[in-house]
């Protein structure tokens, strides 16, 4: 800030003059003029005053204070929007007492004046613990910083507490600029969104073991219905007409398929409970992939399809549960075979940069880009399922990349309708070790 500066008397420019003659010659005439501004038309600002001197001369001092009342403004005017501004604002002495205080700080408080705080030390909008707290966690920070932002819980006038976020800003003259928004709101928000989440995931894991009870509890009779009607048709209950052996193809037909959608739900239900726990045993690639195809090539061969296998000569060990990895091969491979009307399907195993690759390809309907987005999640099955009305529950996709995910590992599909797909599965070739399933 630039000083005032005193002015002769005679560089008061003449308008100055005859204006300050117009208007003061009687009081300076009486010996005293109290200090006052005179704007010049230059824009110049003067302050003025006349002291009658012991001699009976008169003393005139005259101040430049444009400077001054052009700083004068602008503080008016930040002072304006501190107070129009919503977060709290207040400016401490450098013994920590309120020297300035905007209306939402009062507010947020729950103070009326800026006098019930003024000259006040901060720590009365604290509780004694609190206050602590801000001590040794904000203050020496603010020291070693010049400045510090964080939670804290305010003491408002009636007692009540608030969270809020605070910023502490060091000043020049060792004071603090401090500033203030109730975030009460937004904890609201937040626990209100939290609460909302643990009933959600208490809600599905009740479902979960719903549907894992309920699934055992069905296979169990189920299981019952296939072994007489195995029975039934080894003749064990004696000879039965032939029109009744095509009724038991069919009861067992349709059995199986209910036990296996049933084992599907029990699977999924399971992971999602966090019930599905994974082993870590090494085991041979080439095994899992040919005890796969063994299983799969009566039904390749139904449809006259092509089964190829393509190993390299060398694989490390795999580490994993062999027998779940084993159930996510066979789903990718019945799927294959389920949406290929002609050509072949292919799988193929390699390491690449650490990782175990997995591929089925077929040459079948191929997938959508949009229904490649869903086929992952629980019972989606995608437009060519639909259309062709070729059955599925849609969760063997769901199952595979949970088991999958549950190695560490990721599965993946590439595919262009009309050419086929590529379900690529990648394990990490030392993972860390089997884990729960998480839901
Ligand atoms: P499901 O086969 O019982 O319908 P999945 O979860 O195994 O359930 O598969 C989900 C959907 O993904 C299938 O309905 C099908 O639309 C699509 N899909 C999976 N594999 C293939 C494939 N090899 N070729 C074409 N579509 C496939």
């Amino acid at each position: 800030m630039e000083q005032s500066r005193e002015l002769g008397i005679y560089d008061i420019p003449a308008d100055g003059w005859e204006c300050y003659k117009s208007h003061r010659l009687e009081e300076i005439r009486n010996g005293h003029v109290a200090p006052t501004d005179m704007r010049l038309r230059d824009g110049k600002i003067v302050q003025y005053r006349c002291i009658a001197l012991p001699d009976g001369g008169r003393m005139l001092t005259y101040f430049d204070i444009t400077q001054l009342k052009r700083i004068e403004e602008i503080l008016r005017r930040h002072l304006a929007a501190m107070e129009a501004a919503m977060d709290g604002m207040a400016i401490l002495t450098p013994d920590a007492t309120y020297e300035y205080l905007n209306a939402a700080h009062l507010r947020i408080f729950g103070y009326g004046a800026p006098s019930e705080l003024i000259g006040k030390s901060w720590g009365m909008l604290y509780s004694d613990k609190e206050r602590e707290r801000l001590e040794t966690e904000g203050l020496p920070k603010l020291f070693r910083d010049g400045r510090w932002s964080g939670e804290a819980v305010g003491l408002r006038r009636d007692g009540s507490t608030f969270p809020h976020d605070v910023s502490l800003t060091m000043i020049q003259n060792g004071g603090l600029i401090c500033v203030v928004r109730d975030i009460s709101e937004r904890h609201a928000r937040e626990e209100a969104l939290r609460e909302a989440k643990l009933h959600a995931e208490e809600a599905n894991r009740t479902k979960s073991q719903f549907l894992a009870n309920m699934s055992h509890e069905l296979r169990t009779p189920l299981n019952a219905v296939l072994g007489y009607t195995e029975l039934l048709r080894d003749g064990l209950y004696g000879p039965l007409p032939d029109k009744a052996y095509g009724v038991l193809e069919r009861v067992q037909a349709n059995g199986r398929h209910l036990l296996a959608l049933i084992n599907d739900v029990l699977d999924l239900s399971k992971i999602e409970a966090g019930e599905l726990s994974i082993s870590c045993e090494p085991f041979s690639v080439p095994g899992l992939v040919r005890t796969a195809i063994a299983a799969m090539e009566p039904l390749a061969k139904i449809k006259a399809l092509e089964l190829r296998v393509s190993l390299p000569e060398e694989l490390p060990t795999g580490h994993g549960d062999e027998r779940r990895l084993t159930q996510v091969l066979l789903n990718l491979i019945g799927n294959a075979i389920k949406f290929t009307e002609a050509g072949w399907i292919e799988v193929t195993a390699r390491v690449l940069d650490g990782w175990l690759q997995i591929s089925v390809a077929d040459t079948g309907v191929g997938i959508s880009l949009e229904d490649q987005s869903q086929i992952f999640d629980a019972f989606q099955q995608g437009s060519n399922a639909v259309t062709s009305g070729r059955g599925g529950t849609g969760l063997g996709l769901a199952i595979s990349k949970r088991i999958v995910e549950m190695h560490h590992g990721s599965i993946s599909v590439h595919s262009e309708i009309g050419r086929g797909s590529a379900f690529v599965i990648e394990l990490p070739l030392n993972p860390s070790g089997a884990r729960k399933a998480v839901s």
